[in-house]
């Protein structure tokens, strides 16, 4: 399934991602695939946006027409202030990163939470009245808490600052009555935690071959464990988990996904699920080489 050369008309849609930096994303291989297989003449394209070009750029590609963005960082959180709807999925997990058009303005969503959620279930992982622990209480552990929120039986929240810990809990109380707990640093949890979710940056770039100091402790009784991150494919925290004898999940199948949910958001249409599968094999080989 390899593209050959994109036939460019009028009728093309555009559509794109904007960041800062923008050079590592893998957004526009997987929507290009997505619009290729689908039979979409349909572009995407990464565009490096500074906050400070940031209303701008939202504005300009309005007045161009451009269909879809996805937005990276740092820009999830700023982005309320320039669309004419936010979607409820944004709303809850606190961030937007899926901008679609409309005549009005960009409609903002959020399809980090459902990335994770639709890989979890095709690892198997069955999160229903389990006791899940989040680790960390960024951007990425709110995607975390709004996919398993519904159905899990409790939520443990473990941070290196209780008081971002508390705000998230807080943040999450309008829309989940699952029961959630802040751990403060240092404090053992009574309950037997069966799913880890690691959502910190702890295990890559600076902090390659680092975990998480609460990890130990909460991987007790885990038979679970999910690390959002995806290059190193293996963190240091999966590598102790796999110890464990845990079943280990990275974060691609969440990247992976996430992009499949605001394709189909932005081109209005449901992906093929066997080539859908295809191209996720194809962007894990190039990851590889
Ligand atoms: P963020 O908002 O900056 O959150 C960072 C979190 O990490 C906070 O809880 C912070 O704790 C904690 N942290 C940072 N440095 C730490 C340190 N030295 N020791 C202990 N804790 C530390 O970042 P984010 O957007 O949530 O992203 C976090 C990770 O998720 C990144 O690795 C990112 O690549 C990954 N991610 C993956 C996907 C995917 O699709 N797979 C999607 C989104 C994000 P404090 O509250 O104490 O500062």
């Amino acid at each position: 399934m390899k593209e050959g050369t994109i036939e460019v008309t009028g009728k093309c849609s555009v559509c794109g991602i904007i960041g800062d930096p923008i050079t590592h994303t893998l957004s526009p291989m997987i929507h290009n695939k997505l619009a290729f297989v689908a039979n979409k003449e349909a572009i995407y394209i990464p565009f490096h946006v500074t906050s400070t070009g940031l209303k701008d750029a939202i504005k300009g590609a309005h007045a161009l027409g451009i269909k879809g963005l996805n937005v990276t960082m740092p820009h999830k959180q700023e982005l309320f202030h320039f669309v004419t709807h936010v979607d409820e999925s944004a709303q809850k997990v606190g961030a937007i990163n899926t901008l679609v058009y409309s005549e009005q303005g960009y409609i903002g969503y959020n399809t980090d939470y459902i990335g994770l959620k639709m890989s979890l279930e095709e690892e198997g992982v069955e999160w229903k009245d389990k006791n899940v622990a989040i680790i960390g209480s960024g951007g990425a552990a709110y995607a975390a808490y709004v996919s398993v929120a519904e159905e899990a039986r409790s939520i443990h929240l473990f941070n290196r600052t209780a008081r971002h810990a508390k705000a998230l809990k807080e943040h999450m109380q309008s829309y989940f009555s699952t029961p959630a707990f802040v751990h403060e640093a240092g404090e053992d949890c009574s309950e037997s935690l069966d799913i880890v979710i690691q959502t910190t940056r702890i295990g890559m770039g600076s902090y390659i071959g680092e975990m998480p100091s609460c990890t130990k402790a909460v991987l007790k009784e885990a038979k679970i464990a999910v690390d959002l991150i995806y290059h190193p494919e293996e963190t240091q925290f999966l590598k102790y988990a796999k110890t464990r004898g845990c079943v280990c999940i990275n974060g691609f199948g969440m990247l992976f996904y996430q992009a499949v949910e605001a394709f189909e958001l932005m081109h209005h249409i449901s992906c093929d699920k066997e080539n859908t599968l295809k191209i996720k094999r194809e962007i894990l080989k190039y990851m590889e080489a």
